[in-house]
């Protein structure tokens, strides 16, 4: 059972950095489909703090309390170790797919954050095309000159850089486009209910158009219902994750999902 925050309020950094130097944080895998195909482009990578007494943690409980003890750093190297190798192994089982990991702007800060990319990458002998990193909307405009700069030499190694939870985060539009982001995330909260809110339908519509036009890559997240497959698609969405295709899942689970995984049937007929 996931707990609440006032369940884990007495869980402090001391207790989250012990957590990471004894394993205990692990990176749970939820897939990305292709809408025109049903095809499996890859897999983001979701953090799980397992307590040991308390059971599984959310990151939207844990990440804040990382963020603010300066954990964050560990535990991004962490998950980063795990994902890439992981990601590493299902290419050697015929598997070739992205992973993408979720980045805290405060990472952006640290000198270090390039070559330990590279690092861990050569250690796995990962192309950085496989590997996609995330960044909120609300974190890239916190400080677009300095982030543009970060990721701009991320771009340039050929990192593919992702604008997570597009919709809410109030984005000066002229920065935005100026930012080498390839791929743009429609906030769930747009995409869940879609099928029944004529508001969130004309956000979902507006914000694939900005994003074609800006030569983005459209993913939905928070695909409940498969029902809004063939509107997602002709809305102009590309791709989807989301509860509707599975939820997320633990590393060991993941090669037998892919080996179970068909694309829904109306994927493969409109
Ligand atoms: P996110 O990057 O937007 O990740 C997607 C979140 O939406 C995940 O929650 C996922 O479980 C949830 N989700 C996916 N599909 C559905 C759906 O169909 N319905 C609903 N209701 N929810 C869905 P999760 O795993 O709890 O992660 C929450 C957030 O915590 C993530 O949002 C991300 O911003 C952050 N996070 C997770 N892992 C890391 C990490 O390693 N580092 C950092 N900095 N942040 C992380
Ligand atoms: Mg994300
Ligand atoms: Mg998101």
């Amino acid at each position: 059972m996931r707990r609440t925050a006032s369940q884990i309020l007495t869980s402090g950094p001391a207790d989250l950095r012990t957590a990471i130097d004894r394993g205990n944080v692990n990176v749970f895998y939820q897939p990305k489909v292709e809408l025109a195909t049903g095809r499996l482009v890859g897999f983001e990578a979701l953090a799980r703090w397992q307590h040991p007494t308390r059971g599984p943690i959310d990151p939207d409980h844990f990440i804040p309390l990382a963020e603010a003890s300066a954990l964050i750093a560990s535990l991004t190297d962490e998950v980063l170790l795990q994902s890439v190798g992981d990601c590493a192994s299902w290419a050697i089982a015929g598997h070739n797919l992205t992973v993408a990991v979720n980045m805290s702007p405060l990472l952006f800060m640290h000198e270090r954050l390039l070559s330990s990319l590279v690092q861990v990458l050569a250690r796995y002998r990962l192309p950085a095309a496989n590997l996609t990193l995330e960044v909120t909307e609300s974190a890239a405009m916190q400080d677009p000159l300095s982030t543009m700069g970060t990721l701009s030499r991320l771009r340039l190694r050929g990192f593919n850089l992702a604008l997570d939870d597009f919709g809410t985060g109030y984005s000066n539009l002229a920065i935005l486009h100026r930012m080498p982001f390839n791929e743009l995330k429609i906030d769930r909260s747009f995409v869940t209910d879609v099928k029944d809110s004529r508001d969130s339908q004309v956000i979902v519509r507006a914000i694939a158009a900005l994003a074609q036009q800006m030569g983005l890559i459209t993913v939905a997240e928070g695909v409940e219902d498969l029902s809004s497959w063939d509107w997602l698609r002709s809305a102009g969405i590309e791709q989807i994750q989301g509860f509707g295709i599975a939820r997320p899942m633990p590393a060991d689970a993941v090669v037998e999902w892919i080996a179970a995984y068909r694309p829904p049937s109306f994927a493969l007929t409109s």
